[in-house]
């Protein structure tokens, strides 16, 4: 037991290191996590979704909670419609956001460096309502690659023009094509186990605390750290080792 543990730790200390010294070859970017005392662990997800919504919520936590390090359970949303961040779970929303560029977002709060304490998604309906993201296929992709991040995970692949790598982790042009885009593959499942190897001395999960939180415009991101074509990575430092990571795929 006890060198199994030790075993662990040494590995979690090694996919650190390779996260600092290879970020490309790592799609977790940053090693943000949930902090928990044991695996798996439940994150509730907050339904704040109009009821064209909630089938792709529902497909995006069976997808990820088949993951051997976490589940999902989808709970009564507590944000209604202005998507504010609740600690210790995540959030899901969906409204006509406006022509702001952006089809889906996701932030996460981390506290402690790089505890994740929270996170949102939203679905951008301005864009979803268009005959060219309104179909199940961009919707299922979407949502799917929203909640991955609230997990701490970055994308497989940056690429647009690219072959699908067969992960919603993955930007497209095409969510369909030859190998879809819809669902998690191996990768995200082992990435996840990577991340959530270690396990820590306090717990994130259904904890309350205030968490920091950030807009719905470029404007109170903070730095871009990742740009692509299809989509953006921005840090907001509020200091103290407090942060909040937003993931924007852009529609277009
Ligand atoms: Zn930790
Ligand atoms: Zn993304």
């Amino acid at each position: 037991m006890r060198l199994k543990l030790l075993a662990a730790a040494v590995t979690a200390a090694a996919a650190t290191l390779t996260f600092t010294t290879s970020a490309q070859a790592s799609h977790s970017w940053g090693s943000y996590h949930w902090a928990r005392t044991s695996n798996p662990f439940t994150l509730k997800l907050g339904d704040n979704l109009s009821s064209n919504w909630k089938s792709y919520l529902s497909t995006a936590s069976t997808d990820w909670s088949a993951s051997s390090v976490l589940d999902t359970t989808v709970v009564t949303g507590q944000s209604n419609n202005n998507c504010r961040a609740t600690s210790g779970r995540v959030e899901v929303c969906n409204r006509t956001y406006g022509n702001n560029g952006w089809l889906g977002l996701a932030s996460i709060s981390v506290s402690g460096g790089t505890h994740i304490s929270s996170g949102t998604v939203k679905v951008n309906d301005t864009y979803f309502n268009t005959s060219t993201y309104n179909t199940p296929s961009w919707k299922t992709l979407v949502m799917c690659q929203e909640v991955g991040h609230t997990f701490g995970l970055g994308h497989q692949d940056e690429g647009q023009t690219n072959a699908n790598l067969g992960t919603c982790m993955d930007y497209t042009n095409n969510p369909d094509g030859p190998l879809s885009n819809l669902h998690p593959n191996t990768h995200d499942y082992d990435e996840l186990e990577s991340i959530y190897a270690h396990l820590d001395s306090t717990s994130t999960v259904d904890q309350s605390a205030a968490v920091p939180t950030v807009g719905n415009s470029k404007a109170s991101w903070g730095k871009r750290v990742a740009h692509s074509a299809h989509g953006d990575t921005y840090v907001r430092d509020f200091g103290k080792g407090n942060a909040v990571i937003t993931f924007v795929i852009w529609a277009g």
